[in-house]
């Protein structure tokens, strides 16, 4: 079932997610139901406080860039609990969107590769090292678990200049007025 987004200027988005402390059939129905609201939102990632669930899972279908360069493939994966073990030191600045910020992107700098632990649907304990793409929609999906938006990451003069767009945001889409 696709289910609601939430928009900016929801307080859910700004919480930090709880934990999931067991992997009911609940929990996978709210990960299936996320996989189809990405897909249906033509999103790479969504985290469950953007459809409203402040708990730490997120998930996402990053496409991999293929041999003749373009960006194709990838697979829907589930992350419940993610945990960041190490982060490159470098970054790389790259654009980025958000479902919960509709028709808006901005260069954001991240780190170039993350290693993190999660668990996956079966409740079992996984290791990741992603670079590229998939770092950048970890690091932004992991954000959301903590209440950060891309915007936050914005230079502070540029993230300024959107004011007037985010206030549009909020007129326009949020259901509970702050
Ligand atoms: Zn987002």
């Amino acid at each position: 079932m696709k289910l609601a987004l939430a928009y900016y200027g929801e307080p859910v988005l700004r919480q930090k997610a709880q934990p999931v402390k067991e992997i009911t059939d609940e929990i996978k129905q709210l990960a299936a139901d996320m996989i189809e609201t990405m897909h249906a939102e033509n999103g790479i990632g969504l985290a469950a406080p953007q459809v409203n669930r402040s708990l730490a899972i997120f998930v996402s279908h990053v496409p991999l860039k293929q041999p003749d360069g373009q960006w194709d493939g990838g697979e829907d994966r589930v992350y419940i609990n993610p945990k960041i073990l190490e982060i490159s030191d470098e970054f790389e600045e790259s654009y980025e969107g958000c479902l919960s910020i509709p028709k808006f992107h901005a260069p954001i700098l991240r780190p170039k590769w993350v290693k993190f632990e999660a668990l996956d649907l079966d409740g079992n304990k996984i290791e990741r090292f992603f670079t590229d793409l998939e770092a950048q929609n970890f690091f932004h999906e992991n954000d959301h678990l903590n209440g950060v938006l891309f915007i936050d990451r914005m230079e502070p003069s540029e993230r300024k200049k959107i004011d007037p767009l985010l206030r549009d945001i909020k007129k326009k889409y949020c259901k509970k007025k702050p």
